[in-house]
Formats: C-alpha cells, structure tokens, sequence
C-alpha cells in the first residue's frame, strides 16, 4: 500500500508537470483530448511521436486506449505493475493496458452490466499482444478459489492451443493470428472468472496448401514434427524434418529466429491435457494433422488418356491409417468426381490438374473442420455449468482493414468486417454520444461524420448487395463465370457513389483499373479486388471429407450457402452480441514496417491514425465533455469538500451538485448539467476535484 501510495504521489506530480511546457514537450501528453490543436492530424502524430521516444507506448482519448507496439520488451507488464494499476482510478495513473482493464471489470461489477473490448489495428501491431494482457491482468487479480483457479488455467491456456492452429508466420508478423476471434470471459457477482467462450472468424484456410514466400503455413505443423515425441511420429508415420512436406515448405521458411517450435509443443501439448482432452482425441488429432501432411505429398500422374493416376504411394497408406478410411475409397475419391444423375452416382474421372485442386481443397477443409471442432472443445472445457446470473466481458481481436497491391475475397471480407465494426462503433459511441447530449438537454454543436451504412449496404443488401449477387451467380453452376459476375454487378452497382470498374469509371480512374477488376470506396479508403473466383467460391462436396465428419455435413437438400453468405451471418450474429454491451476501444498501431525497436514511421503512422478513425472519435470526445457522473454519485463522492453539502444535503442531488461545484469554483463554460448528469469538459477539472477531495 505504502509503494502504492508513493506511485500515486509520484504520478501527481508528474501529471502536474504535464502543465509546464518542458516536460510537456519531452513526454507529450497522456490524453488526447487535452492537447490544445487538437483537430490536427499533425499534432497527434507529433503526440504519439513524443511519447513512443520515451518508450510511453499508450495514450487515451478520453477512455480509449491507443497502443504503438514498442517490438522490445519494456518491463511493464510485471505482477507489480498489476498490483499498482488494481482499483485505482483511471485518470490517476499513467496511461496502461491495465487500467483499461480495470476500469471495465470495475464498472461491470457495480453497474452489473455486460461489456466488451474492441481490439483493432493492422496485422501485427499488437492485437494479439493487448487481449493476452488483458487476460493476465483478470487471471492475476480477480478474487479466486480452488475452484476458480482451474477456469484461470484453462482460460490461459486455451491461448497457446489456439495459436498454435490458428496462427502463423507471415512477412508482418510471426506469430500473426490467421483467424477472428472473441471471447467472452464470464464472472460472477464477486468478480471471479468463472468460465469462457471462444468464436472463431473466417480461419485462412488457403495456407495449409500454399505460403507465399517467406510465410510458414500454422505453427501447429512445424511444432508436431519438431517436437513430437519418437513413438508418436512413428505412428504417425513422419518423419523428423520439415523439409520432407510439401505443404511446409512452399515459403521456403521452415525455420524462424524468433519462434521455438520444440518447446512450443510442450507447451501445447501441456495445455491439451489441462484443458481436459481425451488422450484419443489428442490422438485423433494429431492423426488428422499428420493426414493433411500426408495428403500434400501425395502426387498423380497422367494416364494414356490424360486422367489423373496415384502411384501405389506410401502416403495413402497412412491415410487410410490415419483417417480410418479403405485405402481404395481414398484412391478412387482423389481422382474422381461424384456426378449425381437421376439418384444414380456416375463417377467422372479427373484430369492431373483437377485432382490436385481436388487434393488441396480436401486439405483445406479437413484442417477447417478440425480447426471448428477444435474451437468446440476449448468452449466444452471453459463452459461454465453453474446457471446464477453472469457478467461477461468480451475481447475481440480482430483483422484490421487490409490493403495490399493484389486484393482478393479474404481481403474483401475483411475490410467487411472492418465496416461492419465502425457501423456498430457509429452506432454505439458517436450516435450514442449524440443521442445522450440531446436526451440530457445538453446544447452542443454536433459532430459532423461519415456513416458508412451505405457501404455496408452495398455489400450486404438483401437481393442487391454484392454477396447476394455473388450468390446468385455460384448457384448458377455451367452459366455464371467471374466475368458474368462482375457485368451482373455492373448492371446492379452501377451508379453507386462507392463501387466503380474499368467499364463504369471516367476516363481518369479508368486508367487505374484493369477490366476485371472493381473497386470498392470503403470510409477508410479506396481498395481494388480482383474478381472473385466462382469456382472456389462454391462448397464442393468431397466424398472423404463426408468420410472423416460425417454429422458435420451439412444437410444436401438444403440450399448451399456459399463461404460468402456464412460470413456474413456470422458477422451479423457478432454484431449482435456486442450490441448489447458496453464498448471499449483499443487502437493498436505498428510504428514501422520492419518490425523494429525505436523506429517511428510518420507515412506509416498517419496512415493508421486514419484509418482508425482516431480524429472522428477525438472530435467527439472534444467536441463534447469528457467526463459526465450522475448527480448522486457525483454528490455521494465529493459532498465532503462543502459545507453546505455535507454530511447531509435536504434538496435534490442536481442541486446538491449545482451548489458543490459552485463552491469549488468551477468556470460556466467548464461544466454543464444535464438532466440527470453533470457533464465536466476537461478531465483536469475533475483531477483537481479529486485532488481536493483527497487532501481533505
Ligand atoms: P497482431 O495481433 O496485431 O497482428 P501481435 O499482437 O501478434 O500483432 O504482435 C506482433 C509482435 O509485436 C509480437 O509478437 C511482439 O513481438 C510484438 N509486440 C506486440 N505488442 C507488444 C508489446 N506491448 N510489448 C512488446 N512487444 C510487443
Ligand atoms: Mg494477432
């Protein structure tokens, strides 16, 4: 307590510092919403700048959190520095991943509601990093039994095990999560964890078959066949070395500095046991595991007519090992197709080209289910049994708007995702913050702001957004090409402020578009997407596949959906869920592209600034008060600082707070009074009051 006590000293006057320029100008200031040229893009960067210097990584604007990843080791994330940051006041200490945290479980737990906490930035600018801390930060300081102390490892651990199958190395990050996830941490009405959900979103699936050079395919490969035990390679049939699958050597990277997959797999292989799975489901999979690198070894050669043939090959031993499939349904199903004629099944044979797409597609989606069924069981083992009323608290690390020189179907569902995101953050925080002055009574000048619904719109729009018609065209199989698709899109989009093609666009733009290729105006900017491939497009039917998990298949007479349409409904059911909670915002950002320690980028910087909305949230939050408190709690907590409020005030709390303030000193324009909240401008104003309140 006394350490406590001396850091609250020390951080006083250091924030009083904040008010003399020296100290000002080394160390920038801790809340956005104090700098004076505020509306400034400039002058934020300059901001961040200062403050990543000095090794300050976080700053706020109001309650959101802006990270720049540090790429070093900074010492602040120690079991001290935890204790220091457990139920103190957000605004008391410096700027802290922790304090966030904090500040959410705190106002869960007295207003009983629920909550979650968005965690966006570009890929590898600390996503994964912040909601591991957040974690760690529950997992060390809620209030535990015996009981609870299990859900805390199992919490934990559920992390290595789905990094291990989710994640991998790509050329802006090594350990970059390849999937969507949220998870909802639950507590009960004494703030202990007592149990977890996990959804996943949209697995890169494509990279189990194919890395681009300088990428590894999910470390879970590399880990099984480096750190693998002797007995269990053997059964599996693998051999020790990476260099013998062609499925991990497509990067040509099997090797990275700076992950250990040996002592990696102990650890998974650790959590797989405390997590509570079965040995025969370890078992199983890793049987699958190994099949899939089987299968990408398995070659065909032409026959005299040019069909595809399978050299009696060792690896489809091991898959009808592995898999518990006849070796001959194997063989027949990797070279030929199942035509469905008048409920009889004519099979079509391939030729070389075509099994091997129909090989890589069977890898991909054995590893997809397994990835599902994977997820399943993590939220078996964190589900909590108990029914009394729970409160959650929700993280979402998710992919950030994506913009690369090639742009395809995962990048078009990405930067959906990311719409969608700013919709709901639209939604939530500046329509909501509007809504409140207005409720309040509160006159203020509004803040204008782009609503991106019509973007949304145009992407989703029942029977007329660009998925409904990608859908028509896959369930049009013989007629519909990728170029039917884009003229249908044509004729439908055609018109619409945000989509042009080479065909639509004036003759400037047009030189910037190839035919074949449409461009979508998203709020953060402008993105170009190859067309999309119908064929991969639509669910293929795969007679192993409905082998391997047969209640999985999906039910055949119902229409398909297409990967489009599953995206979408998973995406509106995610919208759902954080409608009904209260948001929070972390805005990761990555301060160079070579990730390296000390360097600070200002191109690369300015770029996120945007794209993470970071002006239009600081123009709200500026615009308007930073700080409002119900008149009861606001009297409850300082009525001791006046006479005339204390210890009892007679007449209503607004005027218990009108009659506190005034006796305080605060300036006309430095407050307001709502109908039921006082709103304060500045958050010095409130400092100085707890100040006050403290001495006294
Ligand atoms: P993202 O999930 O946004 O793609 P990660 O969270 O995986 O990015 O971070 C990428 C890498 O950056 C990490 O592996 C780590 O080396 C470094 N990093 C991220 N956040 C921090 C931090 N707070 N302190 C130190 N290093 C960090
Ligand atoms: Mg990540």
């Amino acid at each position: 307590v006394e350490h406590l006590n001396w850091f609250v000293r020390c951080n006083r006057i250091l924030r009083d510092m904040e008010g003399s320029l020296t100290a000002r100008d080394r160390v920038g200031i801790q809340d956005f919403v104090l700098l004076d040229a505020y509306t400034s893009e400039s002058a934020v960067l300059d901001n961040l700048r200062k403050r990543f210097n000095e090794n300050l990584i976080y700053t706020y604007i109001g309650t959101l959190l802006v990270s720049v990843n540090p790429y070093k080791e900074l010492g602040i994330y120690t079991k001290k520095q935890m204790d220091i940051y457990m139920g103190v006041n957000f605004f008391e200490l410096p700027p802290h991943i922790y304090a966030l945290a904090d500040n959410v479980y705190r106002t869960m737990l007295t207003e009983t509601n629920n909550h979650f906490i968005l965690i966006s930035g570009e890929s590898g600018a600390g996503k994964t990093e912040a909601s591991k801390k957040i974690l760690q930060f529950y997992a060390v300081s809620c209030p535990s039994t015996k009981l609870l102390d299990n859900v805390r490892d199992r919490l934990l651990l559920s992390n290595p095990v789905l990094e291990a199958f989710g994640n991998a190395k790509t050329l802006k990050n090594d350990n970059s999560s390849r999937f969507g996830k949220y998870m909802d941490i639950q507590f009960d009405h004494m703030g202990g964890a007592v149990g977890g959900h996990i959804l996943s979103y949209l697995l890169e699936k494509s990279r189990v078959v194919h890395q681009n050079h300088g990428e590894r395919s999910f470390h879970i490969f590399y880990q099984l066949v480096e750190g693998g035990e002797e007995d269990l390679l053997r059964w599996l049939g693998l051999e020790r070395n990476c260099q013998r699958y062609s499925y991990l050597v497509q990067g040509e990277c099997a090797k990275v500095s700076s992950v250990n997959d040996k002592s990696d797999w102990k650890t998974v292989r650790k959590a797989l046991s405390v997590i509570e799975f079965s040995e025969s489901n370890i078992e199983s999979l890793f049987a699958i595991i190994a099949s899939v690198l089987h299968l990408g070894n398995v070659t065909f050669v032409a026959d005299s007519q040019g069909y595809a043939t399978l050299n009696n090959s060792p690896e489809i031993h091991w898959l009808s090992k592995l898999l518990g499939i006849p070796a001959q349904v194997i063989q027949v199903g990797l070279t030929h197709r199942k035509i469905e004629a008048r409920s009889e099944e004519v099979l079509s044979p391939f030729t070389v080209d075509q099994a091997v797409y129909a090989k890589d597609a069977l890898a991909k989606a054995i590893y997809g289910r397994t990835f599902t069924w994977l997820v399943n069981e993590l939220n078996e083992s964190l589900a909590n049994k108990d029914s009394s009323r729970k409160t959650v608290i929700g993280l979402l690390d998710i992919y950030g708007f994506e913009v690369f020189s090639v742009n395809s179907f995962e990048q078009f569902c990405i930067n959906y995702c990311n719409e969608k995101l700013q919709q709901l953050f639209i939604q939530l925080t500046l329509k909501s913050e509007q809504e409140e002055y207005e409720m309040e009574g509160i006159e203020w000048e509004s803040v204008p702001y782009f609503n991106n619904k019509i973007i949304c719109d145009l992407v989703e729009e029942k029977f007329k957004g660009i998925i409904s018609v990608l859908d028509e065209e896959c369930l049009r199989p013989g007629e519909a090409t990728d170029m039917t698709f884009l003229e249908k899109l044509e004729e439908k989009m055609g018109g619409h402020a945000h989509f042009i093609t080479h065909k639509l666009a004036d003759q400037k733009t047009r030189k910037t578009l190839e035919r074949g290729d449409f461009r979508l105006l998203h709020y953060a900017g402008e993105v170009t997407y190859k067309i999309f491939h119908l064929q991969v497009m639509r669910q293929s039917k795969n007679a192993i596949v409905k082998h391997c998990f047969p209640s999985t298949e999906p039910d055949s007479k119902k229409r398909p959906e297409t990967v489009a349409t599953q995206f979408k409904s998973s995406l509106v059911g995610l919208t759902e869920v954080l409608m009904s909670k209260e948001p929070w915002y972390v805005r990761c950002m990555k301060p160079n592209e070579g990730k390296q320690p000390g360097l600070f980028d200002d191109v690369l910087v300015r770029h996120q600034v945007k794209y993470l909305g970071l002006m239009e949230h600081l123009r709200v939050r500026r615009a308007g008060f930073a700080y409002r408190r119900r008149y009861e709690i606001f009297l409850q907590r300082y009525k001791p600082l006046c006479p005339d409020t204390w210890p009892n005030w007679k007449g209503t709390a607004a005027e218990g707070v009108e009659c506190l303030v005034k006796h305080l000193g605060y300036k006309p324009d430095e407050y307001k009074m709502g109908r039921t909240k006082i709103f304060i401008r500045h958050p010095r104003t409130l400092f100085a009051t707890e100040d006050a309140f403290e001495v006294c």
